[in-house]
């Protein structure tokens, strides 16, 4: 089958990982590395790290975004960080929803949506992340929640809006467990993901619109997962916090097996 001209992102999330020392001496070696990566090349860092890592990447072919941002303007949010204040780090994409947001801070789509919607104001590529639990998927609620969490995550989105954000699902039940969804099980929720989207915002957004998957991604399973479909990439935790382990996913298309 055909692929649409959907953009091959890798994404790496970083978490609450590394100072600036640590930062450097991974991105001088992470730059050779991928420089002629075919994928677009994604890393999403904690924000002290933003002003820095932005420079750095300069001239390379790495964008640099941000964990998370508050959805208000400005204000009496101690703690928090704005969309404005990402942008003047040098932010590019901000991640939103990640399922550590999600269940151990409790964000609802409610508050992401209106995350997207600030993201997008100001300029920054929203990265929206959506996945069942473990519990929900025994239950035969996988698809109920995506769709949920999709729908209340973009509402309002206008489908020129939409050509802006990338999406991640992200099986909760996988992340930074060692446990990844199979092939096929990754394969079935892009393309539901990717119908709830065509349903709601038309076949041109839906066929544009990046899905990553999101999940104990590693160098040994990254190939057969991006073979699907409807995989347009991957957002990966763990295995980005090595250089040559993110630079092995971002290049998976010279890894054998
Ligand atoms: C993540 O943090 O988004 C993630 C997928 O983590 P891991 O790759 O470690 O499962």
């Amino acid at each position: 089958m055909s692929r649409s001209p959907r953009q091959t992102v890798i994404a790496g999330n970083w978490k609450m990982y590394k100072t600036s020392a640590t930062a450097k001496s991974y991105v001088d070696k992470l730059v050779p590395l991928v420089a002629d990566a075919k994928p677009l090349v994604y890393l999403s860092v904690a924000f002290p790290l933003i002003p820095f890592l932005s420079q750095a990447a300069q001239g390379t072919n790495i964008v640099i975004g941000a964990q998370n941002m508050h959805d208000a303007e400005e204000g009496a949010f101690t703690g928090e960080v704005s969309s404005a204040m990402l942008n003047d780090a040098g932010a590019e994409f901000v991640i939103l929803g990640h399922s550590e947001r999600r269940h151990v801070f409790g964000e609802t789509s409610l508050f992401v949506n209106q995350k997207v919607h600030r993201a997008i104001k100001e300029g920054l590529q929203p990265m929206v992340c959506i996945g069942e639990t473990q519990q929900q998927r025994e239950q035969g609620l996988t698809e109920k929640i995506v769709k949920e969490q999709l729908l209340e995550s973009l509402d309002g989105i206008t489908a020129n809006q939409l050509e802006t954000v990338i999406i991640a699902y992200e099986p909760v039940w996988a992340i930074g467990t060692g446990l990844t969804a199979t092939p096929e099980q990754a394969q079935i929720s892009h393309a539901f993901c990717r119908d709830v989207i065509r349903s709601a915002w038309g076949f041109e957004a839906a066929d544009v619109l990046p899905i990553l998957y999101g999940g104990s991604v590693k160098p040994d399973n990254v190939r057969h997962i991006m073979e699907q479909e409807d995989v347009d990439g991957v957002l990966v935790g763990g295995a980005s916090l090595e250089a040559d382990s993110f630079a092995q996913i971002v290049n998976y298309q010279t890894l054998k097996g």
